[in-house]
Formats: C-alpha cells, structure tokens, sequence
C-alpha cells in the first residue's frame, strides 16, 4: 500500500527497532523526518574518497580500498586487533578492529569498501578505530544489505553516528521510498513552474536515490526553495496579523520636549539618523504597531535615533519602555538617557523643565523601596520613559498609557517575548515596537531571522570620528610590544583618558574551566589575575573589576565611576569581561587591550572594539593573541584589525561560522528547518521566496486554497515551538 502522507509515524514503515535506532540517533519520529535527513554528500561507485580532506574528530564515511591486512594480539588483553591498511590511491587510513579475528577473511587486499567512524590519530597515523564497515559485494553469497547499498551509481552518504551507519539511514529510507505515495507539494504549481523546479514527491526520490549529479542538483534546488519559501510565508502571515492589530496613532510633530531636545543637540544628526526619524514618525502616526528593526553599526548613533522616537511619543502623551538585555546596559541606558535629556528629564523636580517629564529604571537587584516608587511613576504616567531589563519590564510593570517599546540588542529577544509585550497597551491596542541591533546584520540574514520586521539602516557613522586602530599584538613574535602597550595605558590614564582590559574569563577558584587544563591551556587571561597584576605593577592607576559574578549594585556601581573620572573615587583601567560587549558608551574610553583575543568571535572583537574611540580623541584597540602567525585564528584577528566596516565583518563571521550557529545565536527556533538553506549564501533564493510568500499570503491570507502549505506551515511551527521550549 503506498501513502502520500509525510506525517505517518516511522515504526510502521521500517519496523520498530530501526524506528528506535533512528528517534534514539536523530530524534525522527515520523516519514518526514526522515526522509529530510538528506546526504550530506554522494560517493562515486569506483571514486575513493580523498582521504586528505578527513578532520580529526569528525564522524566520516568513507569509501576506500583496502591495501593490507595485518592481526597481532593485543598487549595488555587477551585477544586481536585487525589492523586494515585503507587507501585512496594517494594517502592512507589505519581502521583498527578489536577482537573482530573473523574480519579477517573478508578484509582482503583489493577490495573495497564503506567505513563509518570516527576520525582519531594514533602514533602520528590517522585511524578509524573499531569503525562499522560495509565492503562492496563481489560474490554469490554476499550481504544483500551490501548488494542494495551499492545498487546505485552515486551512493548516498548521510550524517551518521557511532551506532547508525549511513548505509543503515539508506536502508530505511529505501523501504519507505518503495511505497511512498504522492505527496502533496507546498510550493504551489504555478510558483513551481515559474521557478522551474520539480515536484516534492519527486525531489525526494532524487535526493536519495539519485542516478546522476544532475539529479542531486535539481533536487537540491527545489527542497531549498522550499524552505525557504515556507519560512518566508510563516513571516509574511505574522506581518499581515500584525496589520490586523491596532495602535494608537502618536504623531506629535513639532511636539515641546522633542523640540527642547533637538535644540539641545550638541551635535547635527546625520543625514541617515533624519531619514530614519522620519520613517519611525510615520510609523507611530499609523493606526497599526510598528515593528520595526533599527540597524547601523556600532557608534552609528542608533540610541539618539530611538531616543527621539521616545520622546515624541511623550509628547503624543503615551510612556516608552527601552528594554536592555543586561542591567549593566539597563543602567547604563538610564544614566546616559538622563544626562542627554538633561532638565527635560526631571519634571516636577527642582530645576526640571516644564515641557519634560520623568526617567525610571527598573532593575531586578533594585531594593524593595526603590522600586515601588519607581513603578508608582509608571503606573501613573509620570514617568514618560521606563528603563529596564527585558525580564523585568515583561513580568510585573503596569504601565498607564504604553505607546511604544524600544528593544536593545535584539538578539537575544524573540518573537514569543515581543507578544509578550502585546498585552501591557491599553485598550486592546499594540504598542508600537523598535528593535535595535548590536551588530549590523546583512540584509539576507536580516530577512530570514528578523523578516516580519520593517528595516531601517543607518549606514553612515557621524562625521568627525576618527577611525580606531586595531593592531595584532602576538606575544609569540614581539614579546616587548605588550610592555610597551602597558606604558601607553599609563600615558593614556595620564590625560584622563579612560583603559578597558578584556580578558575572556574571570577567573579564581570554581570557574569551570577545568577543560581548558586539560588541554593545557592554563594561562588564559583571567579577570581577577590581570586586575590583581596590574594594581600590584602600577601603583598610580586606579584599576577596577567588572564582570558577571559582581552584583548589579556593584557593576553599576563600578560603571558609574568608570563613567565620571572627575569623581574622587573615579577608575582609570577597567578589566573586565564581555559584560561590556554592548551598548557600554564611555566617551573618554581611548584605548582597550583585549587579552587573548583569539578567543572571541569577530562580530563581538568588533563590538567590543566599538567601546573606544567614541569621543574626539582617537581609539586604539589592541588584540592580544598567543596564536601562530598564518594559522585561521590570527587571520580572523587580522581581518578585525583591516577595517572597521562592521557589515562587511559581520559578513565575514557569518561565513566562517556554520549555518546553524548563525541562526541560533540570534533566535530560538528557525534553526531546525533550515537544512539546505544558507542564508549568508543564499540571497538570491530568499529574496524570490520572499515575494512569492508575499503573494500567496496576500491574496489567501488564511491558505484556504493551500492546503500543502498550510500543513508544512504547521509542522514548522511545531518545530520551532518545540526549539523554544528545549531552551527555555
Ligand atoms: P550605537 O549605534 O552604537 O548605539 P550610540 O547611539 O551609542 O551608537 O552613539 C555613539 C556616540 O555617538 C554617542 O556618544 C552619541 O552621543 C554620539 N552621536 C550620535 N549621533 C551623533 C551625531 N550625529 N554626531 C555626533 N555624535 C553623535
Ligand atoms: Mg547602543
């Protein structure tokens, strides 16, 4: 009996114990699940596989000719290891069994073979140790599991494991080919026409038991259309629910304090922060939320951007949340919003401006008192503006009139919490929604993590910024060059001007960095070390610590003073962790020293970078590394230190990192139904899908007429839902 249907569970299509061997491997419970388990690549019947291309540690599968056969006891046990000598023609692989004697007989020289393992060396020789093989079939009698296997010209190669070999996957999925059905397509037929691609039934025919390359790229094609094109719809249903909603239109052109505000500027806003401006001001004045998403690389000015957004939502009468992921940040966002406002922002106050209003923070390690009194100024609306930390503005803030929510570094904040948010406006309305970026993101990237939001781009940075200098400091090769970096940070702290140290970990006792003793690497900079050698070695400088075991009243604390050098407490080298990664803005910061920089990621060196040189005096940011010159991480430090254009690092990162990271450091979910797309690469097959979903969503918002559509609509969502609750 054959069925169409890609939901059917798989114990009744492949038996129970491969069933079981399949969920334990791969978590797959149904048709679907494994028949988009797709091969990470094909082998050529009679093309060995490069044996060079093999990394250590990887699980491989690999085709390959046996050249000699040794057995000799074992030294510590009873017993024999078969040791097989494999080739490619060129290199060679040891694949060691143990107490496999009979293994012997059909190891021949000569014959070739599947081997499945995991890729270790041994005496400088790299092996395969007890690996599960599956020689090719040249008799009568031989295994027709081998017979089948090898029936094909390309053979499949699918992501396997230890216990599950990729001809095992193979297997199963050959008996549910065998009566697979028509399926129905989600890619409607006249998209499908128009994209030339093939229908699903058969696309998932081609992927894994394809008769030539050609096949394998055609299938390829359109089950990455798909994903892409059911993602895009899932965003583009989400956009049109949220035209549904309605908001209170908040157009107070012209308003006082936002008037006050400018007047105050002590700079001119950039031609990109205007037309940005004027994009949000038409927004607000729409009778739906805003969702809109504010990028622009680090010191692009975006804070200034929303700041005035906020404010004309004062004057409108509504409040404004701006929600920080940290309360480093949170603090930080309040302070510094306090200090731009100057009078507007003490209304009611001595010395407050009449046409102002209030700021209140709202922190999670704030005292009891604190806090009621702050939140009696939310809730009667005289504070215009609420800062704080997601978690906290989320749970218990009543607010009297929200009209907009500003979100800091979106990264970590998900569409789940956005609706969230839904409910603190009053009246059945939404409240308008900003989202602004740490890192610039590329547009592609953008369009798939963020898509249900409208883009606003800052791409230019304020005139008069002298560019930082980024310089590779290898302690290898110019082991005087850290000294001299020392001395700079004393002539520096001379001129109060103000030193970040980052260090990637904090140290002291009870860290879980034991691993990295295992491995010999016990000298990795720690926070506690660096502060404690820097204060002993340079008595004038006042160093302090910052970093994620110090309370929130103590980090702030900390900041403050950092923040202020006129105080008689002030700091002069702050060593710290990434808690400074985002958002922190100390104008005076002119020089950080990043220790052991190799250990961070591009995007956050160039973020963390982004900390200095925010004043008029130049930056100069100095990457610190043990590594060797030439190996992959000096050439990452060394693209940082080439420019500071952060798009076109983001790119970079984006690119060296693997597909799934990507999507998951920026949202929960999404990551598990991307299996061929790339969105880095691409871009070109996202932007077609976006427009088509568009369409589609367009004119059959509910997918009435798509039925195919709809139920992949589904089972993504229950993926990604499923994604969200492993995290949470
Ligand atoms: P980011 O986009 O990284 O959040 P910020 O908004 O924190 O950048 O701005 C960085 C610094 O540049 C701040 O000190 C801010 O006051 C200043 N700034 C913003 N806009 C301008 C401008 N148009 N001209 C000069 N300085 C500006
Ligand atoms: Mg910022």
């Amino acid at each position: 009996m054959t069925s169409g249907d890609l939901e059917r569970p798989l114990a009744g299509e492949v038996g129970g114990k491969t069933t079981t061997a399949l969920t334990k491997a791969f978590g797959m419970v149904t048709v679907s699940d494994l028949l988009r388990h797709y091969p990470r690549r094909y082998a050529q019947r009679g093309e060995l596989t490069d044996l060079s291309t093999l990394v250590e540690g990887e699980s491989v599968t690999v085709l390959a000719e046996i050249e000699q056969v040794t057995v000799r006891p074992m030294k510590q046990r009873r017993g024999s290891i078969v040791e097989a000598i494999v080739t490619d023609g060129k290199g060679r692989l040891s694949v060691t069994f143990f107490n496999q004697a009979w293994r012997e007989r059909e190891l021949r020289a000569g014959r070739s073979g599947l081997f499945s393992g995991q890729v270790s060396s041994f005496r400088n020789k790299r092996q395969l140790a007890h690996p599960q093989c599956l020689l090719f079939p040249e008799g009568v009698d031989d295994d027709p599991e081998a017979t089948a296997a090898f029936a094909g010209v390309l053979i499949p190669i699918y992501p396997a494991t230890g216990s599950l070999s990729s001809w095992k996957i193979a297997g199963a999925v050959r008996m549910v080919l065998d009566t697979l059905g028509e399926v129905a397509d989600p890619i409607p037929d006249d998209l499908r026409a128009a994209e030339g691609l093939i229908e699903l039934t058969q696309a998932l025919r081609l992927i894994h038991r394809p008769a030539d390359l050609e096949d394998v790229t055609a299938a390829r094609t359109r089950l990455k259309f798909e994903e892409a094109f059911v993602l895009q719809v899932v965003l583009a249903q989400r956009r049109q629910q949220m035209m549904h909603l309605s908001a209170t239109p908040r157009s107070v052109i012209g308003g006082p304090m936002r008037t006050a505000f400018d007047k105050q500027l002590p700079f001119v806003l950039t031609a990109g922060q205007d037309s940005v401006s004027a994009e949000i001001a038409k927004d607000l004045a729409g009778t739906h939320p805003m969702h809109r998403l504010l990028q622009g690389d680090v010191g692009s000015g975006k804070t200034i951007v929303a700041l005035r957004a906020m404010l004309s939502v004062v004057d409108a009468g509504g409040q404004a949340a701006l929600l920080a992921p940290t309360e480093v940040l949170a603090a930080q966002h309040y302070r510094s919003i306090r200090a731009l406002l100057g009078p507007l922002a003490e209304r009611g106050r001595l010395g407050g401006a009449d046409e102002g209003t209030r700021v209140a923070l709202l922190t999670g390690s704030q005292r009891t008192a604190q806090r009621r009194v702050e939140l009696l100024d939310v809730i009667t609306g005289d504070a215009g503006i609420v800062v704080g930390t997601h978690a906290l503005i989320q749970d218990t803030v009543e607010f009297r009139d929200l009209a907009l929510v500003v979100v800091d570094e979106q990264h970590r904040f998900g569409v789940e919490q956005r609706a969230a948010l839904a409910a603190k406006a009053r009246d059945g309305t939404r409240p308008h929604v900003l989202v602004m970026t740490a890192t610039p993101i590329p547009r592609t990237v953008a369009m798939t993590v963020f898509g249900d939001l409208d883009i606003s781009t800052l791409s230019e940075l304020p005139a008069g910024r002298t560019p930082i200098a980024t310089h590779v400091i290898s302690t290898r090769e110019q082991p005087g060059h850290l000294a001299r970096a020392w001395e700079r940070v004393q002539e520096e702290a001379a001129q109060k001007r103000r030193i970040f140290v980052v260090c990637p970990r904090i140290g002291g006792a009870g860290e879980e960095d034991d691993l990295d003793i295992e491995s010999g690497e016990t000298s990795i900079s720690s926070v506690l070390d660096v502060a404690a050698n820097l204060a002993r070695d340079f008595p004038d400088l006042r160093v302090e610590m910052l970093h994620g075991r110090m309370s929130g009243d103590e980090k702030e604390d900390v900041m403050a003073r950092f923040a202020d050098i006129s105080r008689h407490d002030g700091i002069d080298v702050l060593v710290a962790t990434t808690v400074i990664e985002v958002g922190v803005d100390v104008p005076d910061a002119t020089t950080m020293i990043i220790l052991d920089a190799d250990r961070f990621g591009i995007s956050q060196l160039h973020q963390l970078r982004g900390r200095v040189g925010r004043g008029s005096s130049p930056g100069l940011c100095l990457l610190v590394t043990e590594t060797e010159g030439g190996s992959p991480a000096r050439e990452r430090l060394l693209a940082v230190a080439s420019t500071t254009d952060g798009f076109e690092l983001s790119k970079l990162d984006l690119q060296m990192r693997r597909e799934g990271d990507v999507l998951g450091s920026m949202q929960s979910g999404r990551r598990s139904s991307l299996r061929l797309l790339e969105v880095v690469r691409d871009e070109g097959i996202i932007e077609r899908a976006r427009t088509a979903a568009h369409e589609v969503v367009e004119n059959d918002p509910e997918l009435i007429l798509h039925p195919a559509l709809r139920l992949a609509i589904r089972a993504l969502i229950a993926d990604e839902q499923a994604d969200f609750m492993e995290k949470a």
